[in-house]
């Protein structure tokens, strides 16, 4: 992948004005294995005061503290950060200091992984002191320097590291894996923000269950609540797996979508509290759902998910133990109660769930499909699941003498009716139900006292 012209502009300021400039970092590690980068950073030997007088309007100063100055282009906004290195790191999170640097190797050092180590500057030459082009090829995942030092500067390292693992589909060399364990408790000391963003990226990666796999530990020290799933003998007919191994089978099949990924995680996380052994020595998990909602409701709070995202997420886990809705109906109501795209991440977890199961059952996979088949009939129909789409409003409720609780009561009363297809959603029909159902209420009602 080449450089993008808007970025060659950049560097090429920074070069007629007598400094040095090179691309570096994600974007270096991403155009040699022909990905996109999600951004393109330029590290140069301009000074922060340097690099906004040479871009003058176009430059603002974003992060001075570490000599980083962002600068708009055409083509979006470039991040130009002096090259420096980190000074002592005392809390496991940032460098007390920084200082600026005349070396780009000297940058390249103080970065986290080989890979992410390299330069590339607008005639195509490659800088790569740590030999990260040669791990790329390898697949190996290496630290800069000392990994368990690296970890204890900057404990995010460790789920950055297991992330690029699970995207890149890399494997740690044996120093770094091996760092990755012994430190993992510095990661208490990280915010759950940050963990956050790493976790969800690396829970899309076509790696990632050999990852979580390979590692459970490192993920429970943010959540605990995972490592009883560990080696957990489900003594059921139905599964050839223990609950993790059937978890990250379940995640691995959905496509990567980070709520979905998620949801398929924590499916089954309440299994384990759950179970209960029959007279006959077959294991059951009544109930299980419910844990695995409580548990996941927690969790997805600690790391500060959105509440949009936890919700999601917490009503996939919930549904994903329900029947698969077959009929017209039962169709039209997971609609009403989770909307299209949700249902489609409902069915993907079903599907994927069903096939983490033992072979011997994934005849479940037709009934999925028919779902999806229905789904796709209905909506093609326009069939009405939403306020939004039902024929009357609350204005016409209103004209009709409705009014406040009673109101809305009514809209979703009438829509749970179109839903069930005991109504047509005929305005007509609609307002005479609705003009119906208020009188007998008011009849109902008691005279009020004089
Ligand atoms: P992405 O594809 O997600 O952007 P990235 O590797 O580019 O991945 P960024 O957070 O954009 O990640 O960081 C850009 C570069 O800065 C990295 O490639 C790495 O060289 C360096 N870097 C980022 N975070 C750290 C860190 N915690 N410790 C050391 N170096 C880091
Ligand atoms: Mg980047």
């Amino acid at each position: 992948m080449e450089i993008p012209k808007y970025v060659k502009e950049v560097l090429a300021a920074l070069e007629a004005a007598g400094h040095e400039a090179w691309c570096v970092g994600g974007c270096v590690r991403d155009s040699l294995l022909g990905r996109t980068p999600e951004d393109w950073d330029v590290t140069s030997s301009a000074l922060p005061e340097e690099t906004l007088a040479i871009f003058g309007s176009r430059a603002f100063p974003t992060g001075l503290k570490h000599g980083t100055v962002t600068v708009k282009t055409s083509g979006g906004p470039v991040e130009v950060t002096t090259f420096r290195v980190d000074g002592a790191y005392h809390d496991h999170r940032r460098p007390d200091s920084v200082s600026f640097t005349c070396s780009v190797d000297e940058d390249l050092g103080r970065r986290d992984f080989t890979i992410n180590a390299m330069a590339l500057n607008l005639r195509g030459e490659l800088r790569d002191p740590f030999r990260g082009q040669e791990d790329l090829k390898l697949h190996l995942l290496r630290c800069v320097g000392d990994p368990d030092r690296r970890f204890q500067e900057d404990a995010l390292r460790i789920l950055r590291g297991l992330r690029f693992s699970a995207v890149l589909d890399l494997e740690e060399e044996r120093e770094t894996g091996a760092a990755i364990g012994r430190n993992r408790l510095l990661l208490a000391d990280i915010a759950p923000e940050r963990i956050r963003v790493e976790l969800l990226k690396l829970l899309c990666g076509s790696n990632a269950g050999w990852v979580l796999e390979s590692y459970p530990a490192v993920f429970g020290v943010f959540w605990p609540e995972l490592l009883p799933m560990v080696g957990f003998d489900q003594r059921n007919i139905h599964h050839c797996y223990d609950v993790w191994q059937h978890s990250l089978l379940a995640m691995t099949r959905t496509p990567p979508i980070p709520v979905l990924r998620c949801a398929a995680l924590l499916h089954d996380v309440g299994k384990p509290s759950a179970f209960t052994l029959d007279e006959s020595g077959v294991g059951h998990f009544y109930g299980h759902a419910k844990a695995s909602v409580a548990l996941a409701d927690a969790m997805l709070r600690r790391l500060k998910c959105s509440n949009e995202f936890r919700e999601r997420a917490v009503r996939l886990v919930e549904w994903h133990d329900r029947d698969i809705p077959r009929t017209d109906k039962g169709v039209r109501r997971a609609l009403r109660a989770l909307g299209e795209e949700d249902l489609r991440l409902l069915l993907a977890l079903k599907r994927a769930d069903n096939l983490a199961q033992a072979p011997a059952y994934h005849g479940r996979q037709a009934e999925i499909q028919k779902g999806e088949e229905i789904l796709d009939r209905l909506l093609e129909e326009e069939a009405c699941f939403s306020l939004k789409q039902l024929a009357v409003s609350g204005r016409d409720l209103l004209a009709l003498g409705l009014s406040g609780p009673a109101l809305g009561e009514m809209l979703d009363r009438l829509l749970n009716q179109v839903v069930d297809g005991e109504l047509p959603n005929d305005r007509a029909a609609l307002l005479a139900a609705a003009g119906e159902a208020g009188v007998t209420r008011k009849l109902r009602r008691k005279p009020k006292m004089p």
